[in-house]
């Protein structure tokens, strides 16, 4: 009875560390640091994780046109017939859609990459919404790809090989100006930044 219950106890805890080692970026040694921050918390605090966690995945659809993370498919960008379709801007997260949104000044649509180009971690194009970017400027529809990852040494990385992929296809392809500070990130940008950092977008070419 007593190893009943001890294996019993062993294997919540095996449980809870074998899904949270599945998670991206989680070791086995992070997923037992969890473990036991969660023993150590209060419920409350382990059923808000846990009803977050189902009400994400019960209300949070990805968009099947840009990968955008929303509460509907398509999403209200892709779905918006006021937006210019055939301007595409590829950003790495569905945050920096957000903090882009804020400035109000864009009018075309987006592709979220979910992540971006990491060799070292093992995130190579097959990880991210790659083919349905190719697959989208190959139906013809889109004139201008504006590469929005972040201006760090892997956001410059994966814009060069999205680049790379699409310039034969016939599109205009533009980088975001560098008003961002190399090194940061969309998401942490000011409005104006950001706002500038569309109007004057350049060339691929020009560097
Ligand atoms: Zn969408």
């Amino acid at each position: 009875m007593g190893d009943m219950a001890k294996s019993r106890s062993n294997s919540a805890f095996e449980r809870l560390t074998d899904q949270l080692s599945r998670l991206p970026g989680i070791g086995r040694r992070s997923a037992e640091r969890i473990a036991f921050y969660l023993l150590k918390a209060s419920t409350q605090e382990a059923e808000a994780l846990a009803e977050a966690v189902l009400a994400f995945k019960r209300d949070q659809k990805v968009c099947a046109i840009c990968g955008h993370v929303t509460e509907s498919d398509p999403c209200p960008i892709c779905a918006d017939e006021q937006r210019d379709a055939g301007q595409v801007l590829v950003v790495e997260q569905p945050s920096d859609v957000a903090s882009l949104e804020q400035t109000g000044v864009y009018r075309g649509v987006y592709h979220v990459l979910m992540g971006r180009l990491a060799p070292l971690e093992g995130v190579g194009p097959g990880e991210l919404n790659i083919d349905r970017l190719v697959a989208r400027v190959r139906e013809g529809r889109v004139r201008e790809v504006i590469l929005g990852t972040n201006p760090t040494l892997e956001g410059d990385g994966t814009a060069l090989y999205l680049a790379e992929q699409l310039e034969a296809m016939g599109v205009k392809l533009t980088r975001l100006a560098r008003g961002i500070p190399t090194g940061s990130l969309l998401a942490g940008a000011s409005k104006a930044v950001l706002s500038d950092a569309i109007q004057s977008r350049h060339a691929m070419e020009d560097g």
